[in-house]
This record gives C-alpha cells, sequence and structure tokens, in this order.
C-alpha cells in the first residue's frame, strides 16, 4: 500500500479501511502527499471527524507544519468549519499561533471564510489540563485548590461561548455541585489565579484572562445571592433578566457587566482599554429589546463574534438559535420553553408594545398614522397579561432559518483560500494572492 493509496482511503472518509491500513506497518500516520498535506489535514478539511479521532489515536502529528503554503491542520478544521474537529485538534496539542503563507493564523483563516463556530472555539480554548492542575495539591498544600469532582463543571462553564451572564448562572444552577458557598468560592479563586497566569505568562493572553475574570465576577455574583437567600439562584435570574420599565432594557444586567469589566485587575492590558472605550458612551442609550451594550461589546472582544444577530439569540440565554418566538408580538425568540417562563414576568410589560410597533412598520403605504392615545400605555395590558399567559405561552416556530455561517461566506470563496495546492494553482485568486479586507 502506497502512501498516495492510503491517503485516497482517508479522503474517502472510509473508517474501516483506514483503521487497517494504520495497523499495517507500512503506512506512516505521518505520510504526506504531493501538497506536503497529512492524512490529518485531509480528514480535517473534509469533516471526517470519525477519521480524525482515529489518526489522532495512532499519533498523528497535529503540529506538523510541512504544508507547501504553511496550513496546519488546525487551519484546514477551522476552514471546513467543523467545530467538533476544530476543538479535537486544539485538545490534541494544536498550536494556534503558526501563520501560513499570507501571513495568517487558522483563527483568522476562518475569520475570513466566515466559519465563525471555529473562531470562537480557538479563541476560547483553554486546555483542561491547565484545570486540572489545580486538582492536586501543590507544594505543602493538605488539600488541592479545587475538588477533583468540580473540574467538570468548572470546565464546562469556562468553555463556554455564550458569555450571557443568564447563560452561566443556568449552568451553575443546573449543577448541584456548584450551588453551594464553598463550591463556589473555590472556583472562583481557582479561575482569579488562571487570570493572573494569563496575563503574566510570556505569550500573554489578554483574551482569556478577561474571560475568566469575568467568569470568576459571574460565580462570585452567584455566591453573594446564595450568601443571602436559599432560592437556589432564582432572584438573581430574575434581577439579571429584569427589565427597565417602558423600553424593558436590562439595566441590571447592563451594569454588572460594566462592573465585571471596570474590576479587571490589571489596568495595563490592550483589551482592557479598548473595551472601556467601547461601553465609554451613555449607558442608558440603547433602543427596545437591543442587546445590552457592555455585553456586545464583551462577546465582541473575546469570542470574536459580532453580537448582531439578535434574530436569532434566545431573549433570555443568548443561545443561538433560538427558534421559538413570542406568538403575541413575534419580536423576540427562545430557545425553549423554559426560557419564555422564565421570561416572562419582564416582557409581558413590552410584549404589546413591541407587537403594536411591529404592526405600525408592517403598514403597507407609507402613511402617516394616527396612533391610539393609549398604544404605548402598559395600563390596560398589565390587567390581561396573566391571563394571556398561556396563549402566550404557545410557540409561533419561526418561518424563516437560516444558518450564520451562509450569511458570511461565499462557498467558492471558502474552497479557493482552503484548498491551496489542490486546486487549479495558475488562478487569480490564488491565497497568496488574496488579502481580505477584513484581516487587516
Ligand atoms: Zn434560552
Ligand atoms: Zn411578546
Amino acid at each position: 500500500m502506497t502512501t498516495q493509496q492510503s491517503i485516497a482511503e482517508v479522503k474517502r472518509g472510509d473508517l474501516k479501511k483506514a483503521a487497517r491500513l494504520l495497523r499495517s506497518k507500512e503506512v506512516r500516520v505521518n505520510c504526506l502527499d504531493e501538497n506536503g498535506m497529512t492524512p490529518l489535514m485531509h480528514a480535517a478539511y473534509k469533516g471526517q471527524a470519525d477519521v480524525c479521532k482515529l489518526l489522532l489515536h495512532h499519533g498523528a502529528d497535529v503540529n506538523c507544519n510541512e504544508h507547501e503554503y504553511g496550513y496546519t491542520a488546525l487551519m484546514f478544521a477551522s476552514l471546513s468549519g467543523n467545530a467538533e474537529i476544530t476543538c479535537m485538534m486544539l485538545d490534541a496539542g494544536a498550536e494556534t499561533d503558526p501563520v501560513n503563507s499570507v501571513g495568517r493564523t487558522a483563527a483568522q483563516m476562518a475569520a475570513f471564510v466566515g466559519q465563525h463556530d471555529c473562531v470562537t472555539v480557538i479563541n476560547n480554548f483553554f486546555s483542561k489540563t491547565k484545570l486540572e492542575y489545580y486538582t492536586k495539591p501543590q507544594g505543602l498544600e493538605k488539600e488541592p485548590m479545587l475538588p477533583p469532582k468540580l473540574a467538570g463543571p468548572l470546565y464546562k462553564i469556562i468553555m463556554t461561548t455564550n458569555l450571557n451572564p443568564v447563560k452561566m448562572v443556568m449552568m451553575v444552577k443546573e449543577n448541584p455541585l456548584l450551588v453551594d458557598v464553598v463550591a463556589l468560592e473555590k472556583c472562583y479563586r481557582v479561575l482569579d489565579l488562571l487570570c493572573e497566569q494569563c496575563v503574566k505568562q510570556q505569550d500573554m493572553n489578554e483574551v482569556l484572562a478577561m474571560k475568566m475574570h469575568y467568569i470568576s465576577c459571574v460565580l462570585q455574583k452567584c455566591l453573594a445571592f446564595l450568601r443571602e437567600r436559599d432560592d437556589k439562584l432564582d432572584t438573581l435570574l430574575k434581577s439579571l433578566l429584569k427589565g427597565r420599565d417602558g423600553d424593558g432594557f436590562p439595566e441590571y444586567q447592563e451594569k454588572f457587566i460594566r462592573d465585571c469589566i471596570w474590576k479587571f485587575p490589571y489596568c495595563e492590558a490592550t483589551l482592557l482599554h479598548q473595551l472601556i472605550q467601547n461601553i465609554a458612551p451613555d449607558e442608558t442609550v440603547s433602543e427596545t429589546g437591543s442587546a445590552p451594550m457592555a455585553f456586545s461589546a464583551l462577546t465582541q472582544a473575546l469570542t470574536g463574534q459580532m453580537a448582531l444577530m439578535d434574530a436569532e439569540l434566545c431573549a433570555t440565554c443568548g443561545e443561538r438559535g433560538a427558534d421559538k418566538k413570542c406568538s403575541f408580538c413575534k419580536m423576540v425568540v427562545y430557545c425553549g420553553q423554559a426560557c419564555q417562563k422564565l421570561h416572562w414576568f419582564t416582557h409581558k410589560k413590552v410584549c404589546k408594545a413591541l407587537q403594536q410597533q411591529k404592526d405600525f412598520i408592517n403598514e403597507e403605504c407609507p402613511r402617516v398614522r394616527e396612533i391610539p392615545a393609549n398604544a404605548n400605555g402598559y395600563d390596560d395590558i398589565e390587567g390581561t397579561c396573566s391571563s394571556l399567559l398561556g396563549l402566550c405561552l404557545g410557540f409561533a416556530e419561526l418561518e424563516h432559518s437560516h444558518s450564520f455561517s451562509q450569511n458570511y461566506c461565499e462557498p467558492s470563496n471558502a474552497v479557493a483560500v482552503a484548498m491551496p495546492g489542490c486546486q487549479d494553482r495558475g488562478r487569480d485568486d490564488h491565497p497568496r494572492d488574496i488579502r481580505p479586507h477584513n484581516l487587516h
């Protein structure tokens, strides 16, 4: 069996054949094709998770850098848009810093072709072994700083890409181990240490430092509420969701996130300065139903994603892909009934106004219309709200569902950039010549 044949099998994605080949001594797991691509690079680009797993299991070198244009397996994984494989490469020790022949990292290449999920995965990656370090007593310690049973649930929160504080509190709440004053105290102390490490290490990672700090703040907030009342964080969730009278803007949430940013302990960090600049304008300026500004700024800084896509973000927990509309106003979406129920106590105050706003926009002719005197008053709405709750809890499915990535990338573009050396080399849009305006 030749190298070419084995690579061909990997390309076909036949797991059994690939496994048989790898067991035979003649095939090297890191063999290269004519463009310097390893079987792992091919499998990563093709989105073959099982084959990638198998290759890594057989010792495939995730950092092999023999590709003619300097592409790594991580770059191919992120270009393919497969977040699972991207994560797998990172878990296997893939370095995020190497650049290809056009001077771009894996995250930058993924951003260029609109694979924002992969960008987020790379920017937020944190190795579990770094957390597990704290689950063993160090030096003279008798007990580890982090009880081993807390490492799993804490790691899950660290790895989340949804920074909505409501979602984070929900994640704490769903794990009984974490709804505990002592446990939360240990977790936030470890996060503070990790934050310090990210700042002080040689290649300072400000993004991860800010994220650790932010999660620490959320856990400290949970801790404060747990100390005050034994309601399993329900009051905290309500405080975070409660909208301002009139436009439903979640003031408490906005203020909480602002405070988190202000409290970041390393004032020399560039990221902090950018964030403070972005949230500096008047915090009270916001349109009804729009995402809090501090949250948008933080999300963009930490995940590289624009928080523009409110259209598919759950109004309660911020999870993407929410497809259940409030059946009254049809202006807000939720990921499920639990989230809608949780939000209703505050949404009911603006639901009717949103509905009227929508009706007004939908008027066929652009003529001036008289709005009834009580159109924006809530007095008559409040009374009927509770009886209407049952109705409103019925969901209307979204008529149009589309994936985010489709909005951002041209598939043909993705292929041209993604497969250097494998495509027509004489073409004008060869990756070496591409100067994507959004990467400068
Ligand atoms: Zn939700
Ligand atoms: Zn509504």
